[in-house]
């Protein structure tokens, strides 16, 4: 099938390389020329794992195409795809402009009928502005050309992007009539053998679906590190707990670590979407308010741990911080807990020695060259002058370090751990005092 990809990001890229792969035609269109450049020169702007092989293949085989041309974008597909960012306005809610923008391209450019399928994540009722913007431009035209307009959520993991289109959960599509289910049914043919992962229904629901699992997600999260900050006024350990509880297949063991909060792109801003949402229809959204309340400060956790134990004013101190990204596997630091404790440990005075495996030319780009920030090569490099370790993202290369060494090369045998990664006792043994999430006090 041919199809159209608004908007080369995190989403849109992916979606992308994995519809290509199966073997549709794919039209990528983006604003940003130089991302398209880029592309069309073979270097991937993010970094997810599997994605670099997809796009080079499919693009070499000539399924996947890259352009800033939109009116070609929309001549060459019947599916227009819109996977434009959604940025949170300044009151919380969803900044719809992108993806407006993108419906008037569509408008604009067509001259034959088009599904038109939503990606990003859109407040509920969007679809009806999508339908509306698309239907006042046809008409400033003076053309009458059939639409759809579907809405289609994404819930694709970043780090696990790839695999998750590949091997979606579940696809969610919301429509306004069967008239365009068959078109979306063999689009995603390729993606629903192994049994019918297709769920219909009505394009409100379906827009509500994608808040709902985000904002609970979060909820998990924000309510573990509200047991975990309890645990350690109480002087148990949240990781026993987590377990305890893991095992009752009510609850589960998935998502529900504690640590030093949230971030990303998506959780963070639905959460405030929604929140937003509810205030416009007059409703009080209180778990989610203080899902968002519990995760601001849990941001802060790390930095007043390291306060605690070296004093408010951090002059003349360095801090090895391992992990920027906002989880493993990703270059993406949108509202990373990290750039809440650097911005803190630069606020007190300390100096910042940073590692991570991914988000490096990330972390340059947000904060340039400063006299009291260096990033570092190696894990290992980070540590030289420290005068602690501060772990902020569980990326696999942290899990296992050489305890003699990391002690060895710190001014003072201090970690701070934001994910819980090690064993108290073990460290306390390898004479490393450690302070982490929700484990009784600091050994
Ligand atoms: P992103 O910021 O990585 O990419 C958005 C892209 O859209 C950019 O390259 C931008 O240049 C382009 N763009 C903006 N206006 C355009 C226009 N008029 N025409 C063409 N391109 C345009 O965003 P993302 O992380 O891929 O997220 C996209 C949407 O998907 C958001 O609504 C987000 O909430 C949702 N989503 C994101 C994730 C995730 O993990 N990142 C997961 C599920 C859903």
């Amino acid at each position: 099938m041919k199809v159209t990809v608004f908007g080369i990001g995190y989403v849109g890229l992916v979606q992308a390389a994995v519809l290509a792969e199966v073997g549709h035609e794919v039209v990528c269109v983006d604003i940003n020329a130089e991302r398209v450049e880029k592309l069309n020169q073979g270097i991937i702007p993010i970094y997810e794992p599997g994605l670099t092989p997809l796009v080079t293949n499919n693009f070499q085989a000539g399924r996947l195409r890259f352009t800033t041309d939109a009116a070609f974008g929309v001549e060459h597909g019947l599916i227009q795809f819109i996977a434009v960012g959604t940025p949170p306005d300044e009151d919380g809610s969803a900044d719809l402009q992108y993806v407006l923008a993108v419906a008037k391209t569509i408008a604009t450019h067509m001259n034959s009928p088009k599904v038109v399928i939503d990606k990003s994540t859109v407040p509920v009722g969007t679809a009806d502005k999508v339908k509306q913007q698309i239907s006042t431009v046809l008409t400033e035209r003076a053309v009458d050309i059939p639409f759809d307009v579907v809405s289609n959520p994404e819930f694709l993991k970043e780090g696990a992007a790839v695999a998750d289109c590949m091997r979606p959960d579940r696809i969610i599509i919301g429509t306004y009539n069967e008239q365009p289910i068959d078109v979306v049914r063999e689009l995603y043919e390729p993606f629903n053998r192994n049994h019918d992962k297709m769920i219909f229904m009505d394009v409100r629901s379906a827009e509500l679906t994608k808040y709902a699992a985000n904002c609970m997600l979060a909820t998990k999260i924000s309510f573990m590190n509200e047991m975990a900050n309890l645990a350690e006024l109480l002087g148990a350990d949240i990781e026993a707990v987590r377990k305890g509880i893991g095992s009752d297949p009510r609850i589960g063991y998935h998502f529900i670590y504690p640590g030093c909060g949230y971030g990303g792109s998506c959780f963070p801003k639905d959460v405030q979407a929604l929140i937003r949402t509810s205030a416009q229809n007059g409703y009080t959204p209180k778990i989610l308010q203080a899902v968002e309340a519990v995760n601001n400060k849990q941001k802060y956790k790390l930095p007043t741990l390291v306060k605690k134990h070296f004093g408010d004013d951090l002059t003349g101190k360095t801090f090895a911080v391992w992990g920027l990204s906002f989880k493993p596997n990703t270059d993406d630091m949108r509202e990373a807990s990290s750039r809440v404790l650097i911005e803190e440990l630069w606020a007190a005075g300390a100096k910042v020695h940073a590692y991570d495996p991914q988000a490096m030319e990330e972390t340059q780009r947000i904060y340039g060259v400063r006299s009291d920030f260096v990033l570092c090569g190696t894990k290992e490099a980070a540590l030289q002058e420290a005068d602690a370790l501060i772990i902020c993202t569980e990326w696999q290369q942290f899990k296992a370090p050489d305890f003699d060494f990391l002690k060895q090369q710190l001014k003072t045998p201090v970690v701070f751990d934001g994910r819980n990664l090690f064993d108290p006792e073990r460290l306390k043994q390898k004479g490393l005092q450690y302070y982490a999430i929700g484990r009784g006090q600091s050994v």
